[in-house]
């Protein structure tokens, strides 16, 4: 029997929400389900983790801590830059935007300084997971030494 492990390219449909409110911060349902190769980094670590062993068609319910989702919420995260700095780009409170160093989102807006947030939205939240697995199958040479799924059958995209 095809289990998920390692160097399996997996597609799942798969719902998040958060412990404490019940609310769905994001979901695969009502649009493509989602993709990824085993082994290689491509999720957050607990997500696959947590599906390894599983066999087509089975549900799986877990609960992550934030070291296993999207990690602790790092105070340094949190910047003021020179509102020059966005050239002409209008900074907004909410707006995500991506630097050379990664996505930020704005928090606070003044004259002439910008606070950002380099730490991920769900930094520091334990996250709840259904997930239901679609399909399994092998993963190509190619995807193996590219480190992510293709498209249907293997073919690169
Ligand atoms: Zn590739």
């Amino acid at each position: 029997m095809t289990i998920v492990e390692e160097n399996k390219v997996v597609t799942v449909h798969y719902t998040g929400t958060l412990p404490d409110s019940g609310d769905t911060f994001d979901t695969s349902i009502d649009r493509d389900p989602l993709t990824f190769l085993v082994g290689h980094k491509n999720m957050i670590p607990g997500f696959e983790r947590e599906l390894m062993g599983k066999a087509v068609g089975e549900k799986v319910k877990f609960t992550l801590s934030s070291e296993d989702a999207y990690g602790d919420y790092n105070p340094d995260g949190v910047q003021k830059v020179p509102v020059e700095m966005f050239g002409e780009i209008t900074p907004e409170v909410g707006k995500t935007l991506v630097s050379d160093i990664g996505p930020f989102t704005i928090k606070e807006v003044s004259d002439e300084l910008i606070t950002v947030d380099f730490n991920h939205e769900l930094a520091g939240q334990s996250l709840c997971f259904e997930v239901e697995i679609i399909e399994i199958r092998d993963a190509t040479e190619e995807e193996i030494s590219h480190g992510h799924a293709h498209g249907p059958g293997g073919h690169h995209h």
